[in-house]
């Protein structure tokens, strides 16, 4: 039984963390794939107060350092389901186990938008990317396609244009040309809720419905970063709600 368990360990649900040990409470994080999030693959952050540049992922080096110092357990599973328990308290079902505890927080963040059925169908067994710093390297002097209209779409050009042969650049649900050897997708992010839709309040959109305060519908039930309703996104407004989400969860478990 822990008092505590954080799904997500992107920057939200690692300060939540480390709030939450500094306040002596035994506190599980369960994260489903890289521990630090989305900014892992930023090669530069140029807004994070403390450091003029920084690399996300010596940004998160440093604070999972700091959260595994303080005693947070961290375990790579995925968290498949949250009931609530019959004495109180919370069972969270993970694809490799089942914990119980007193409090949760959903720092699950958000995840990049997955190409339409038409387009998928269309890009068949080509491998799909979500990440031109990541994978561009491996098409090297070959065909690549860039699937999206937005800002991100334009970086991922930029990039791909020093590596690739030729990048295609196309719009949602356009047709992925036949010589291409990978898909980039650059089409938005959405929140990874799915999971949380019968246990808390979700808007039109995925993102699980909190103020600043960062409780949910669901009393004992907090919600920290990306995912939660709010206007600013970013490092800065993820790290402020794990500080506010491990507050409320605190005096929630008195
Ligand atoms: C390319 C890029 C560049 C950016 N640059 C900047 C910048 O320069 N400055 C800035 O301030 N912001 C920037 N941002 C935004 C910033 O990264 C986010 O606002 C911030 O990382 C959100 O943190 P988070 O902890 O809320 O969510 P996330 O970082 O998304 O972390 C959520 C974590 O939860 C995990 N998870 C999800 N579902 C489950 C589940 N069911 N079970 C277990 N674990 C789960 C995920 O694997 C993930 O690790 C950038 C974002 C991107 C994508």
């Amino acid at each position: 039984m822990y008092d505590i368990v954080i799904i997500g360990a992107g920057i939200a649900g690692m300060t939540a963390a480390i709030y939450a040990r500094r306040a002596g409470k035994s506190v599980l994080v369960l994260e489903t794939g890289v521990c630090g999030g989305q900014i892992v693959s930023a090669l530069e952050v140029w807004n994070y107060p403390g450091f003029a540049k920084i690399s996300g992922a010596k940004l998160t080096g440093e604070i999972s350092h700091q959260m595994n110092n303080l005693g947070a357990e961290l375990k790579y599973e995925e968290v498949l389901a949250v009931a609530k328990s019959d004495g109180g308290g919370f069972e969270v079902k993970t694809d490799e186990g089942e914990y119980a505890c007193g409090a949760i927080i959903i720092a699950t963040g958000t995840e990049p938008r997955k190409l339409s059925e038409k387009q998928a169908k269309d890009a068949g067994e080509r491998p799909i990317s979500h990440c031109a710093t990541c994978d561009g390297a491996l098409y090297k002097g070959k065909p690549v396609v860039v699937v999206g209209s937005g800002n991100t779409a334009k970086h991922e050009i930029k990039y791909l244009e020093g590596i690739a042969a030729k990048v295609y650049h196309i719009h949602h649900d356009e047709p992925i040309p036949k010589d291409a050897v990978a898909v980039f997708v650059a089409i938005g992010r959405v929140p990874a809720t799915t999971v949380f839709k019968d246990l808390v309040d979700l808007d039109v959109d995925g993102y699980v419905v909190a103020g600043e305060n960062c409780r949910t519908s669901c009393p004992g039930v907090f919600v920290a970063g990306d995912c939660r309703t709010k206007d600013v996104r970013q490092l800065v407004t993820a790290v402020a709600d794990g500080a506010v989400a491990a507050g409320a969860a605190l005096r929630y478990l008195g």
